[in-house]
């Protein structure tokens, strides 16, 4: 009885059909590469399979792969089904979560189930078309109700947030009103309000959707090159460039309250180097970089100016709390130790302190309190000088 519908489905004849599948094809290559060059995050891999199980469903049914209405119904409902969830999950891996297996088997068995009864037990195409658009409806309203915080991230994903709510609500509304209580004629299937436009609202929303998740993955791999450049990958502090945008952006916080500097240089750090190798003068970095974290807490922001030298923005921050720091961090260096090095080799640091007057540079700060810092060295080391 619904031979017709495959009969017109079955329509290489005419080549326009083929658009969809070749879309999802060139998005599931899209992210695809986006996953191939970073492959760091798996996620973009979990988009461009749900797109080409997409792009399987829909072939399945153009093609009447495999043949039989029972055996087609079946397999392009686990097809779509299986998309989705795949969608989901990649959705959920990005925000760190995941979607267990047992989702996988529970989505999948009542999809796929219910479709194969209602087709092999007790036959009903309108029943079928409720359950797969609703199964599919509902799936993704709750996965856009488990990253609803994304509505308000960057641009990128507010604009996915919202395509992924419309898109995941678009199916009831849709449904109910091209099917209602009556299911669609067999003879001319193919050109039912139902078929029509669930082809178009697919094509014009799953097109917003794909582009969004494709400006989201994007802004990711973007968000990730920006840290990279702004970041020491040996201390995980920022390097000179990110310290210098930070400062400034720090600096421009409108009514800001005093603001010190710290600098800090490690002791005949080139004696460790030369006596216990690169790689131990490197974990003296690493580690002098995470008792600075330790000790300055939220109070500032820090970052690896080069070599074994450390900088300290302390906004908020008078002379004497940020002196009162440096000494504290002097302390624990003294106390610390360090792997690689004998339990009773001490390592030292010297620190030169500045508070920032009016109108002063950023430059000119860190210059007073450089001079403090080889005042600091003069002394003597292991100690902490403060520019007046
Ligand atoms: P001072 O007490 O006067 O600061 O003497 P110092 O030996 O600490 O200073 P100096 O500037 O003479 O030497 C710094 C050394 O730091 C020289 C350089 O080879 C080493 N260095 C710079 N960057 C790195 C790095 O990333 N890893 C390691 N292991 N060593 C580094
Ligand atoms: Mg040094
Ligand atoms: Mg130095």
């Amino acid at each position: 009885m619904e031979k017709s519908f495959y009969h017109l489905m079955r329509v290489p004849s005419n080549p326009l059909v083929l658009i969809g599948p070749t879309i999802l094809l060139i998005f599931a290559l899209s992210f695809l590469l986006a996953w191939w060059r970073e492959r760091k995050q798996r996620y973009p891999l979990f988009f461009a399979v749900s797109c080409l199980l997409f792009c399987l469903g829909t072939s399945s049914q153009l093609f009447a792969v495999p043949p039989g209405y029972g055996p087609n119904a079946v397999v392009s409902a686990f097809l779509y089904t299986l998309s989705v969830l795949v969608l989901s999950d990649g959705l959920l891996r990005r925000s760190g979560k995941q979607l267990p297996l047992l989702g996988y088997l529970a989505g999948l068995v009542c999809v796929v189930v219910s479709i194969a009864y209602f087709y092999y037990i007790d036959r009903q195409l309108l029943v079928r078309i409720y359950i797969l658009n609703f199964g599919l409806g509902l799936v993704l309203t709750g996965i856009a109700w488990k990253l609803r915080h994304l509505r308000l991230g960057r641009a990128s994903e507010r604009f996915l947030f919202w395509i992924l709510l419309a898109f995941a609500v678009h199916f009831f509304p849709r449904t109910i009103l091209t099917v209602g209580s009556n299911a669609p004629a067999a003879q001319g299937f193919g050109f039912s309000p139902f078929w029509l436009t669930l082809q178009f609202s697919l094509a014009i929303l799953g097109v917003a959707l794909a582009l969004a998740l494709l400006a989201v993955t994007i802004g990711d791999t973007i968000e990730v090159l920006r840290w990279e450049r702004a970041t020491d990958p040996l201390t995980g502090l920022l390097n000179r460039r990110g310290f210098d945008e930070r400062v400034i952006s720090h600096l421009q916080t409108p009514d800001m309250g005093p603001v010190s500097l710290v600098v800090a240089d490690i002791d005949h750090f080139k004696n460790i180097n030369d006596a216990f190798g690169h790689q131990v003068g490197d974990n003296v970095l690493s580690g002098f970089g995470r008792l600075l974290l330790e000790t300055l807490g939220q109070a500032g922001v820090c970052g690896r100016l080069g070599g074994e030298e450390f900088v300290v923005l302390m906004p908020n921050c008078g002379g004497s709390v940020a002196y009162a720091f440096a000494e504290r961090l002097r302390h624990e260096m003294r106390d610390n130790s360090f792997d690689g090095l004998p339990a009773a080799q001490r390592v030292t640091v010297s620190l030169g302190v500045a508070e920032a007057r009016s109108r002063e540079s950023v430059a000119e700060l860190i210059a007073r309190a450089d001079a403090a810092l080889y005042a600091a060295k003069r002394a003597g080391r292991d100690c902490v000088k403060y520019s007046n």
